[in-house]
């Protein structure tokens, strides 16, 4: 059976996948253990060479990534491309892991024995990605996986299933060795037992998932049960500080990126902008103007900063949080809310610790600003949230901008620049709400191999009994 996956702004057809069930995932977790038979005896040149036609098998698929993209999630082309740019560069940076796979050894205590920590694959790996940034989270829920040597599985999203089989089509013409690489796609309604199979199946080692805090949790309830290691990178809500001596052009340009870059939905996007009272009003003033100047149209039509949101229920959403905000004394300064999924680019001033606005991921394209007494003021407020993903902090004192950045609750902060980066060699993740565990270059080995304690004996044996 297959199920449909709608465009969210025309409502035509995006894309038709294979509705799997739970019980179709004995078969696959088998099949991705016969891959990692062979792909884990595969020396490590070998399959930085199968990285790098990854890679390459990638971006030859630029214009069907492109389309896909645009049809399923509303996207534009400068987003898909960024995507598959860094896609591309976490399978190259994964490659560049193969040789670095170490190990030590450790002087231990008895006589003549050789004590050495060296790390081995795992086995079959799940990887669950979510459709906000479908290339880049799908490649990065399996290439490090890989490049370690396990077999991988990937659950794709119910929202982009042709944009996820796209990634695994190219895997598969880079030459893994039959069942390394899989994929497994469902309709919505079936995601809970399809994904509770597979954490459950004995053959599925570990998990890693990136999507939303609320299945976050069902997740890692679901592998704790199995005694199976899981690595979360879930929901933000990205604060970007603006203290009084920002570069406040600087500060705008960021936090129009940082808010607005794929209509304010990505994990990293900025959700608060907290800014110092005695330079509130200007930032405020220059930062309406240049959101006034970043228009919402067809991603089709290319010549739009903005795009489309995903679905309906993010314009519910992203009303309901304008709603309740103006309703409790905030102002729009810039945008309105939404009757369609092309929502324009929206800012909400005066927010304040009683608004939903100041805590809930709005997870679309509008922001809030929140007024700060001063700098230790703005710290309290940037680790007033469960979430801690990202951050950033603007002064024109960079050693002031470091001591701030140490004080806040995140894993990753920036100083004079946006809370959206991403490169791969980084390591990537949050701490709180946002999850545990890190995604990217040498933080990622530890995430997908076992360290085992292997000894040898030099001498002969002397026991106490
Ligand atoms: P989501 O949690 O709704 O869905 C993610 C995946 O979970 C899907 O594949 C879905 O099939 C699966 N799922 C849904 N219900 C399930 C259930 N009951 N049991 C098991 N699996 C289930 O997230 P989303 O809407 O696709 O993505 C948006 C969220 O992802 C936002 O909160 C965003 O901040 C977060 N995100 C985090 C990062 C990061 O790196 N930290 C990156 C991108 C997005």
């Amino acid at each position: 059976m297959n199920f449909e996956r709608k465009n969210p702004l025309t409502g035509d057809v995006a894309s038709q996948s294979i509705a799997m069930q739970a019980e179709d995932m004995a078969a696959i977790a088998e099949r991705a253990q016969s891959g990692f038979k062979v792909w884990s005896e595969v020396g490590p040149n070998a399959r930085r060479a199968v990285l790098h036609k990854a890679a390459s098998a990638l971006e030859a698929r630029q214009q069907d990534f492109v389309d896909a993209m645009m049809a399923e999630v509303g996207a534009t082309a400068g987003w898909a491309m960024f995507n598959l740019g860094l896609a591309a560069s976490m399978l190259r940076e994964a490659a560049s892991l193969t040789t670095q796979i170490g190990g030590e050894t450790i002087p231990s205590d008895k006589p003549g024995c050789l004590a050495m920590a060296i790390r081995q694959p795992v086995g079959v790996i799940l990887g669950i990605a979510p459709w906000n940034a479908p290339i880049i989270l799908g490649v990065r829920a399996v290439s490090t996986a890989l490049a370690c040597g396990n077999a991988v599985i990937l659950k794709a999203s119910e929202l982009c299933p042709r944009t996820h089989s796209l990634i695994i089509e190219a895997l598969e013409e880079a030459g893994f060795p039959e069942g390394t690489v899989n994929i497994v796609t469902n309709a919505p309604e079936d995601a809970g037992e399809v994904v509770g199979a597979l954490i459950d199946h004995p053959l599925v080692k570990r998990i890693n998932f990136t999507g939303s805090t609320e299945v976050g949790r069902i997740i890692a309830q679901r592998a704790g049960a199995n005694l199976k290691p899981v690595l979360l990178e879930l929901g933000g809500k990205a604060p970007m500080l603006v203290l009084d001596d920002a570069d406040l052009d600087e500060a705008v340009k960021a936090a129009a990126f940082g808010a607005f870059m794929n209509q304010g939905q990505i994990c990293m996007s900025t959700e608060r902008l907290i800014v110092d009272e005695s330079v509130a009003d200007s930032f405020a003033a220059k930062f309406a103007e240049k959101v006034k100047s970043m228009a919402t149209g067809d991603p089709r039509e290319g010549n739009t900063p903005l795009g489309a949101v995903v679905d309906q229920n993010t314009v519910s959403k992203v009303n309901a949080l304008i709603d309740d905000a103006v309703a409790k004394g905030a102002s729009i300064i810039a945008g309105q809310k939404g009757d369609s999924v092309l929502m324009a680019a929206t800012v909400v001033d005066h927010v304040t610790a009683d608004m939903n606005i100041y805590r809930d991921e709005s997870f679309g394209p509008v922001v809030a600003i929140i007024r700060a007494k001063d700098e230790a003021d703005a710290i309290r407020i940037a680790n007033d949230s469960e979430y801690g993903l990202s951050a950033a902090v603007f002064t024109k004192d960079s050693a002031r901008g470091l001591k701030v950045a140490r004080q806040i609750h995140s894993g990753i902060c920036h100083v004079n620049g946006s809370t959206v980066h991403d490169e791969a060699q980084m390591p990537f993740g949050g701490v709180g709400a946002s999850g545990y565990g890190r995604f990217g270059g040498k933080a990622g080995i530890d995430q997908f191999t076992e360290l085992r304690w292997i000894t040898i004996e030099t001498e002969k044996g002397h026991f106490p009994i």
